[in-house]
């Protein structure tokens, strides 16, 4: 076992050295077996985060130029504890971290990670989300992420089929996807990052993962049974974070998931397919109007028209919101005469059964 760790190291050496020699880094994935695989090999493009929010390009409308969507296969999965050593290479950017199995992967250096913006920009790991005060009008009109660099360094969080997708649902935004799952099965992280937020959320989340990525994106994991990392901690794609559960609101066992760039939600289907657990591309133009409940990523609507008609609807509804302060001698079945409703829509309005008892004071939502 020492031997061969020994020499997989002497071939790593040789090789990280062979790399430079040339000024580039060769890339090459995880498994000892892939040692002799040389990849298309690039200099090593790093993540823009948030940095990249203050671009001029909004007033000039020049379309960014993105990669093909060529789909980007899943990292070897990783257990709970499979990282047995981190390893300097020649390249201060880069680390290789190796697993217990004798399989190794380059990652970028955690120096090189804590010197980036994005792990400092609005971190905090008490709240779920740090972006309150960044408006969605703020952010530009399109940005490119780069999903993943040349390592590809990328894993499904949960490989199965959606319950439930992003979008509108019975009068909520559902802002991420719902994957059914047995209790206890493996989350993984989904690319390299660090956790910033690991603890129990009553906003309905129950057990809750955020994780924030080197590419600026930050994905949420919702609903564990259990959390098998803490904030602070630097994760790598494929690695384990937690089991599925059904803690929070929540009415079976699944993961809900989300994706974020700057605090806004949206479909997160537009990276990931679920079913093949692939990512769809390395690169993604992302649109300030992605970030609407209503914009999913099969609608092929390239006109601004269909999701402004949609919004509007949607504010004329939320305007169209009444609600009653309950008086002295009131009863829901008068209340609901009042408003021109009934009993069960006041109900379900405010989550309350019609035997509850309606304290004076109390708003009820009428319609
Ligand atoms: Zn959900």
């Amino acid at each position: 076992m020492k031997r061969t760790l020994l020499a997989l190291l002497v071939m790593l050496g040789c090789y990280v050295a062979h790399a430079q020699q040339r000024d580039t880094l060769a890339v090459v994935p995880a498994g000892a077996d892939s040692l002799a695989v040389e990849r298309g090999v690039d200099s090593l493009a790093v993540g823009r985060g948030v940095d990249s929010l203050v671009t001029p390009a909004d007033s000039l409308r020049v379309e960014p130029k993105v990669a093909p969507p060529i789909p980007v296969k899943p990292v070897p999965t990783l257990g709970k504890e499979s990282v047995i050593d981190t390893l300097p290479t020649g390249n201060p950017a880069l680390s290789i971290i190796l697993f217990n199995n004798n399989t190794w992967r380059y990652v970028l250096s955690e120096e090189y990670k804590r010197d980036s913006k994005v792990f400092d920009d609005h971190w905090n790991t008490t709240t779920t989300n740090p972006y309150y005060g960044v408006a969605v009008e703020s952010l530009p009109e399109s940005t490119v992420i780069q999903l993943v660099d040349s390592l590809e360094s990328y894993h499904y969080p949960y490989k199965g089929n959606m319950s439930s997708r992003y979008g509108p649902r019975r009068g909520r935004a559902h802002q991420g996807v719902d994957l059914p799952l047995k209790t206890g099965e493996p989350i993984y992280a989904v690319f390299d990052g660090k956790v910033r937020y690991s603890q129990y959320s009553s906003s309905g989340y129950g057990n809750l993962v955020i994780i924030r990525h080197n590419n600026g994106l930050e994905t949420y994991y919702a609903h564990l049974s259990s959390r098998d990392v803490e904030a602070g901690d630097w994760v790598v794609a494929g690695q384990q974070i937690g089991a599925g559960g059904s803690t929070g609101r929540s009415t079976g066992p699944h993961l809900h998931f989300e994706v974020r760039y700057c605090g806004q939600t949206f479909d997160p289907e537009r990276i990931i397919d679920f079913t093949s657990g692939e990512l769809r591309r390395s690169e993604l133009l992302l649109r300030r109007r992605h970030f609407s409940i209503y914009s999913k990523f099969d609608q092929n609507f390239d006109d601004e028209e269909e999701v402004a008609k949609q919004e509007e609807a949607e504010r004329k509804a939320a305007a169209a919101v009444q609600y009653h302060t309950v008086r002295s001698g009131d009863t829901l079945s008068a209340i609901a005469v009042k408003y021109h409703t009934t009993v069960s829509r006041i109900c379900s309005l405010n989550g309350i059964k019609s035997t509850t008892t309606l304290s004076i004071g109390r708003r009820l939502r009428v319609k």
